[in-house]
C-alpha cells in the first residue's frame, strides 16, 4: 500500500488547516484548501520534495479557497472540488474577501466533485462523499484502505461546522456525519479544517453535537 504523508499548514487569519498530502512512493502531492498565505504553502511543498499534481477543495469558504486561483496558476495544476453547490461561494470570493480585508480571487474548479467520485494523489485513491450542511457543496475525502479522511469543516474535534452562514443546514450536517462518516468505522483518523484532528470513534463517543 502506498505510504501517505501529510503536513498541516495553518493559513489565513482563520488558522485554516491547509494540508499538503503526498504519496511517499511516487512523491506526488495534492494541496488541500489553500486559503491563503501561499508563501508558507510553497515553502512546505519545497521542503517535502513532492511534486504537486492537483489542488483539492473541500468547500467554497474564503479561508479554504481564497488562494486556489493563484496557486493553480503558480503550479500549473488543476483544481478539483468541491461539489457544484458551492459555485456561488467560489464566484463571490472577491466580495467576501473585501468584507474580511483578505485578498481573494474567484476560482472555477476544473472538475466539480459529486458523491462517489474518486480523486487521485500519486498512487493513492480517495473516495468523495458529498456532506452538505456547513456549506451546500462540502465534500469529504476518504482513504478507507489507509483509514483516514480529510473532512474540511464538516466535523471537528469536539464540534461540528457552523451552520449559520448562507446555505447552512444543521439537520443536513448532522445527517451527513451520522449516515456517511461515522459508519466508515471508529478507527478512521481525520484531518479537519481548523484545530487538531481526531477519529470518528472519539467523536461518536464524546462529541456533544452527535448525542
Ligand atoms: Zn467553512
Ligand atoms: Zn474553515
Amino acid at each position: 500500500m502506498p505510504k501517505a504523508r501529510a503536513i498541516v499548514i495553518p493559513v489565513t487569519p482563520f488558522q485554516q488547516n491547509c494540508t499538503l498530502l503526498w504519496c511517499e512512493d511516487t512523491k506526488r502531492a495534492a494541496v488541500i484548501d489553500p486559503g491563503g498565505d501561499l508563501n508558507r504553502v510553497k515553502q512546505a511543498i519545497a521542503e517535502s520534495g513532492a511534486a504537486v499534481e492537483r489542488i483539492l477543495l473541500t468547500h467554497g469558504h474564503i479561508d479554504h479557497a481564497a488562494g486556489a486561483a493563484e496557486l493553480k496558476e503558480a503550479l500549473g495544476v488543476p483544481v478539483e472540488g468541491p461539489h457544484r453547490a458551492d459555485q456561488i461561494l467560489l464566484d463571490h470570493l472577491p466580495e467576501t474577501g473585501r468584507g474580511y480585508g483578505i485578498p481573494a480571487r474567484a476560482v472555477t474548479p476544473d472538475r466539480w466533485l459529486a458523491e462517489g467520485d474518486e480523486v487521485q494523489v500519486g498512487d493513492m485513491t480517495f473516495g468523495v462523499l458529498h456532506c452538505p450542511g456547513h456549506s451546500p457543496g462540502s465534500v469529504v475525502f476518504t482513504n478507507l484502505p489507509q483509514r483516514f479522511a480529510i473532512v474540511g469543516d464538516v466535523l471537528f474535534q469536539g464540534s461540528i461546522g457552523r451552520t449559520d452562514l448562507p446555505g447552512g443546514d444543521h439537520e443536513a450536517l448532522i445527517r451527513a456525519i451520522k449516515e456517511k462518516l461515522l459508519p466508515l468505522g471508529d478507527d478512521i483518523a481525520f484531518i479537519c479544517g481548523h484545530g487538531p484532528g481526531s477519529t470518528f470513534g472519539e467523536e461518536r463517543r464524546s462529541n456533544p453535537f452527535l448525542r
